[in-house]
């Protein structure tokens, strides 16, 4: 039976991590980080993320504002917010919650984001830094699936695993993440064509496909990490990619769905928000 990798608790004590760490910047007289988080439309998901980003900075003790925007806007209107925000000294995270409504153009969006302030990791510049493996910001469900991975003591380091998803967003940056940790990386999507052979094949699965338990229990070999991003409603209940009551017997280590890395991608957000005043600080300072 595996052991159940605690998401929520791991998320709980970055948080408090955080916290402690802001309130000793602040006590020297340094300011607090800023994160901006900008939504459009009123997509009733979306509104749940943003609150919960919204509440979990404000009690780490962020500077942490809200716009909204209709729906109807024009692209230009959240190009000019997103630069007036880009222009704010206070302000070292903006993060637009994504999916946008139709007719927006995410990518110019995404683009329009001063990339030391692209917290969320999805700006081109930050993408290609991972690709080539420089300095950079590292987007937060990724990191997050490297996190809960590093706290199973499973080194990657000479591994095989398999990342079932190719999306900017996840699939393909947690494939780099691996790679960059010398794990030999598998990046299956929707074409792939024995996905049940290349999980089978995994030390490390990490399941980011949206489709609820498409991958197997039975198909993980015994003793894997399976990290299972997925978050799908069904039947009012949240499923994971995962088929979780048969993997849990097969894996040595397993994210539940929810509680695994659903609640360590805000965690992430505000480690990254930190970490950019820091480095924007030190820019500014030229150190
Ligand atoms: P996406 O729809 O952008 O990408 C899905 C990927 O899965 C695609 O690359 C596709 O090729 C692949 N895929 C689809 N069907 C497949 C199949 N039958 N076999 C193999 N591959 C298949 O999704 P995304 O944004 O990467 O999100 C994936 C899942 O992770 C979703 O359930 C999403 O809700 C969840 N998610 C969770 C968090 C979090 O914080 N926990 C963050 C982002 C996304």
């Amino acid at each position: 039976m595996a052991a159940i990798i605690d998401g929520k608790a791991e998320a709980t004590a970055i948080r408090e991590s955080l916290a402690e760490r802001i309130r000793a910047r602040t006590a020297t007289g340094a300011r607090a980080p800023g994160l901006v988080t900008i939504l459009v439309g009123e997509d009733p998901a979306s509104q749940v993320y943003v609150g919960r980003k919204q509440r979990e900075s404000k009690e780490v003790g962020m500077l942490s504002e809200l716009v909204t925007l209709p729906a109807n806007s024009p692209q230009s209107e959240l190009i000019a917010c997103i630069e007036s925000y880009n222009a704010r000294m206070d302000i070292d995270g903006i993060l637009v919650q994504l999916p946008l409504p139709k007719g927006f153009d995410e990518a110019a969006a995404i683009t329009a984001i001063d990339p030391s302030k692209d917290v969320d990791g999805l700006h081109p510049l930050n993408q290609g830094a991972l690709f080539t493996g420089s300095p950079g910001i590292r987007p937060c469900t990724p990191i997050s699936c490297m996190h809960l991975i590093g706290t199973t003591g499973v080194d990657p380091h000479g591994l095989h695993a398999v990342v079932v998803g190719r999306s900017a967003l996840v699939g393909k940056p947690v494939a780099m993440l691996l790679l960059e940790r010398d794990a030999t990386v598998v990046l299956c999507h929707s074409r792939t064509s024995d996905l049940r052979a290349q999980v089978g094949a995994a030390d490390i699965v990490v399941a980011a496909c949206g489709v609820p338990e498409l991958v197997q229990g039975e198909w993980i070999k015994e003793g894997a990490v399976v990290i299972d991003v997925g978050i799908n409603r069904v039947n009012g209940k949240l499923i994971g990619d995962v088929e979780f009551a048969e993997a849990e017997k097969r894996a040595a280590y397993i994210t539940p769905v929810p509680g695994g890395v659903g609640p360590m991608t805000v965690a992430m957000l505000l480690e990254n928000t930190l970490a950019a005043c820091v480095a924007r600080e030190r820019a500014q300072e030229g150190v």
